[in-house]
């Protein structure tokens, strides 16, 4: 949190440890010029759905500004969120729990970073990172325990107030954020990993299927790797479109569900990290850990291969 280097990756021709950050409204353009023609509708809320099988349609009940609507579906992806519809109608047994965590999240025009590289500090309970996302503009979070739901009467009061005594750079992008560019979420998964993410013509995929801690900031990641396996697994004018789903799940739960592990391991030794004793011994612990071989362990989990068709 004082800003004193515990680690730094070497680069690498994989590319496994450079980070490229890109701003939500940007991906979803281009997802959305992606989809070419298709025909896309928002302003929906999905309220309920009964998945369909291999005789059977999927049908969708959503609710819009003129009331109730029912479609029926060869295929629904459930990409709803960590507090999603879908799921609670098809496994009602799985609970979203608080992580005991939230984070502020802001990004800013440009300005002078202590590097162009993702960097990120740790304190008790807490983390702090930045990073360029082009546009000449710069993404940072700050990460803290903190009960779920609490209400700050100011939140940019209460992200200086909670970050205050650590590094000039982080004390810097704070400060140049405007309230208005300011957001706070609190950070939830899920009780228990699902036993499948596919019921007859329905897939959970992103958050609603695999909700991780950011630690490892593979969340929106794992949710775009899920849509490139539905797209080379599930293809157009697939016959069975049950059976392919089942693949999807083989192919997607084990890695995610690796991921979701890994970024609560990953927690307990940095941002989750007490006070005290445990800080000087978490830092011990980086400082002496050589940069290759968290390199290598960093590669292990971002060295995915898209699926072949099958
Ligand atoms: C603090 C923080 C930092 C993070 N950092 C990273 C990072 O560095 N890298 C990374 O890869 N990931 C990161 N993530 C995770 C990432 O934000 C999520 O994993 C990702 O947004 C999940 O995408 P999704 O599409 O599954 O869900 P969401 O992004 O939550 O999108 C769900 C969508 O569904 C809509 N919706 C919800 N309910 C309904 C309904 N009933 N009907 C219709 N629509 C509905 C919502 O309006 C929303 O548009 C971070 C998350 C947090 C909280």
């Amino acid at each position: 949190m004082d800003g004193s280097w515990l680690m730094k990756l070497p680069g690498d021709d994989t590319g496994s440890t450079r980070m490229y950050g890109m701003h939500r409204r940007r991906l979803h353009a281009a997802l959305l010029d992606a989809a070419g023609d298709a025909e896309v509708s928002t302003g929906m809320r999905v309220v309920h759905i009964d998945p369909g099988n291999a005789e059977r349609q999927a049908t969708i009940v959503v609710n819009t500004q003129g009331g109730e609507q029912r479609t029926t579906a060869d295929l629904v992806i459930g990409a709803d969120g960590v507090h999603s519809r879908l799921r609670s109608v098809l496994l009602p047994e799985r609970k979203v729990v608080s992580s005991g965590y939230t984070s502020w999240r802001a990004i800013i025009p440009a300005v002078e970073l202590i590097t162009d590289k993702f960097a990120m500090s740790w304190g008790p309970h807490a983390e702090f990172g930045a990073l360029p996302v082009g546009h000449g503009e710069v993404y940072w979070y700050g990460y803290a325990k903190c009960p779920p739901g609490t209400n700050f009467p100011d939140e940019s009061v209460a992200v200086r107030e909670r970050f205050a005594d650590w590094h000039d750079a982080a004390q810097f992008l704070i400060a140049g954020t405007a309230p208005g560019c300011l957001m706070r979420h609190d950070v939830w998964v899920l009780d228990k990993a699902l036993k499948s993410y596919a019921r007859g013509r329905t897939v959970l995929i992103g958050d609603a299927a695999h909700p991780m801690l950011p630690t490892l900031g593979q969340g929106a990641n794992s949710a775009l790797e899920d849509g490139v396996t539905i797209g080379r697994l599930v293809p157009p004018r697939t016959r069975d479109i049950p059976a392919a789903l089942r693949r999807v799940d083989q192919q997607r739960r084990p890695r995610t569900q690796g991921l979701v592990r890994q970024s609560a391991a990953m927690a307990r030794i940095d941002a989750h990290l007490g006070p005290g004793w445990r800080q000087q011994v978490g830092n011990a612990m980086f400082r002496s850990m050589p940069a290759g071989l968290a390199q290598r362990s960093g590669g292990s989990f971002l060295n995915w291969q898209v699926p072949g068709r099958p």
